[in-house]
């Protein structure tokens, strides 16, 4: 089965208006589970990665495992408030308002080589500021790496204006 089938889409979930692309039923699927983490990991074995930044909350799942097969650690960008020791953190805008991210100050060491992961990139606005968070804590953003990719909304081509090279495994309109 592909990827994409495995992926449910929820209409109108957060909000009227909005179909949600659901990555937990392709997660509950043994062979669609190790598909993305193969591909990922295979994807940048060869970029000599030294630490993968996975955003809050569903880079927490792929992060860890694409980290253990690149035999590299891995460290959350987390929503603001929830890290215990000194941060360095990123505000950014919302449709409606704005956010703030986090990653610990220490995290990251000086030049090493990050790659940063989520499930789904929309406006970019969050990778931006995760790309921002990196540099702040003295990485290098060296990829930023989604399942999903919803081209229309241009956040990849933000990314990639900013420097930095997108991978994704699929799209959706
Ligand atoms: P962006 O900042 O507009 O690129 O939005 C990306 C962020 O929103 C990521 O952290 C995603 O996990 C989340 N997100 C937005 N839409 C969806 C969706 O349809 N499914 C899962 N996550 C989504």
């Amino acid at each position: 089965m592909s990827i994409k089938s495995l992926i449910r889409n929820i209409p109108d979930y957060p909000k009227k208006g909005i179909m949600f692309r659901d990555i937990t039923t392709l997660f509950g699927d043994a062979e669609g589970l190790r598909e993305v983490i193969d591909t990922l990991a295979g994807e940048f074995q060869d970029q000599k990665i030294d630490v993968i930044a996975g955003i809050e909350a569903r880079g927490f799942i792929i992060g860890p495992a694409v980290a253990l097969a690149l035999g590299v650690g891995f460290v959350p960008v987390r929503k603001k408030g929830k890290l215990p020791a000194e941060t360095v953190s990123v505000e950014y805008d919302l449709e409606y308002g704005s956010d703030i991210i986090e990653m610990h100050v220490d995290a990251i060491k000086p030049g090493q080589r990050v790659l940063i992961l989520d499930d789904l990139i929309a406006t970019g606005g969050t990778a931006l500021a995760a790309i921002e968070l990196v540099k702040k804590a003295g990485g290098v953003p060296v990829s930023c790496a989604f399942i999903i990719d919803l081209p229309d909304l241009g956040g990849a081509d933000r990314i990639r204006n900013a420097g930095v090279p997108v991978f994704n495994m699929v799209e959706f309109e």
